[in-house]
């Protein structure tokens, strides 16, 4: 059945994506984004698509659009971006989700929550599952957006729990794919624009911290498989990422290897309260939504490869068996 969808944050990375899937599907998309790290580029070629509205707008100043689902992203997700200004990034997380409950209660919508793998902090649970409360930091340089995401979270089944509202909450773990943000700062991005100008590759700490890396396609057919479940599967919270787990230096080593770069690996010191290790389990996803992450992390990275390099990731041989 055809919808009228808004998604928040659509001109942004995951949310472009999730924007081309949604009109794929035969709905109708309202994008909704201040352009604050996202672009128009990234929805560029969805503009003349007549099932296609873009709005410029912040999310947490108020708004009202007669809508029948929402999927609510907008918010800087690079610790580049939201330590910059960050009581904009905790207003963005409280208010922008605030508004976008109330216009859940209003409407009757089913709204997704794009939560993070950050709620879990530094964790002392390994690999992290959805009943962990998590070890963060609340007064450090991440808790803009650590609490900000906390409370977005706290306000979501709230709502649920009092209003009734349909909530669907996914815990998103490290996320890359084609159209992050060249000045991104994330690592799979910094990386990767590092080896193909054949600059060091910038290596934070001893590089044995690890992370899980998910390729975008993986995650949003996750979250639109949540929002496709039952009225009953309420705002319990979902982990949606790749347990695939890596150290950071490997990721170097692994995109020096496919973009046959000769750069070196640079040795920076390690930001404040920057995770040692993060790895979803994902049990929870795979019983509820029969989803598992079908992209590994090489054929991932050649396609994130291409998509900087500018040529079809069919071209990039560098490295191939
Ligand atoms: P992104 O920075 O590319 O996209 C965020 C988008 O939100 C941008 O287009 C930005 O302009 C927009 N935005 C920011 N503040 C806004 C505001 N006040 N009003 C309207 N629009 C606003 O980041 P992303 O990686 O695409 O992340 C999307 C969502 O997923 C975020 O909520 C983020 O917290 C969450 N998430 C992402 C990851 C990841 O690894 N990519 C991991 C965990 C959670
Ligand atoms: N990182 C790095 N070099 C970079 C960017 C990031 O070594 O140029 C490290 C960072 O310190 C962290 C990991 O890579 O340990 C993932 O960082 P990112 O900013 O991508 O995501 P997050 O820290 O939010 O998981």
């Amino acid at each position: 059945m055809r919808k009228r969808v808004l998604v928040t944050g659509g001109a942004g990375f995951i949310g472009s994506h999730l924007c081309e899937r949604l009109l794929a599907d035969g709905h109708e998309v309202v994008c909704m984004d201040n352009l604050f790290t996202g672009r128009r580029r990234n929805i560029g070629h969805l503009l003349e698509h007549p099932r296609f509205e873009f709005a410029r707008h912040d999310v947490a100043e108020p708004f009202h659009i007669e809508i029948d689902e929402i999927h609510h992203l907008a918010c800087p997700a690079s610790p580049v971006h939201y330590q910059r200004n960050p009581v904009r990034t905790i207003r963005t997380c409280v208010q922008g989700t605030l508004n976008t409950l109330e216009l859940a209660r209003e409407t009757g919508a089913r709204l997704f929550i794009a939560s993070t793998s950050e709620v879990y902090g530094d964790p002392e649970v390994h690999p992290q599952h959805e009943g962990y409360w998590g070890h963060v930091n609340p007064i450090g340089v991440r808790a803009c957006y650590d609490e900000g995401k906390r409370c977005a979270e706290a306000l979501a089944v709230s709502f649920a729990r009092q209003y009734g509202v349909e909530v669907r909450l996914g815990r998103i773990f490290n996320t890359y794919g084609p159209r992050m943000h060249e000045n991104d700062g994330r690592v799979v991005s910094n990386f990767t624009v590092q080896a193909l100008r054949g600059e060091p590759l910038t290596i934070y700490g001893d590089g044995s911290q690890t992370r899980s890396f998910c390729y975008v396609d993986d995650l949003v057919e996750a979250i639109v498989r949540l929002m496709a479940t039952g009225t009953g599967t309420g705002p319990e919270p979902v982990n949606l990422g790749n347990p695939q787990e890596t150290t950071v230096e490997r990721i170097a080593q692994e995109i020096k290897r496919l973009t046959g770069s000769s750069s070196q690996l640079a040795f920076h010191p390690l930001p404040e309260d920057d995770p040692t290790r993060r790895r979803p389990d994902i049990s929870r996803a795979g019983a509820l939504l029969g989803w598992e992450p079908k992209i590994d992390l090489e054929e991932g990275l050649r396609r994130t490869i291409a998509h900087f390099a500018g040529v079809p990731a069919t071209e990039l041989l560098v490295g191939q068996q």
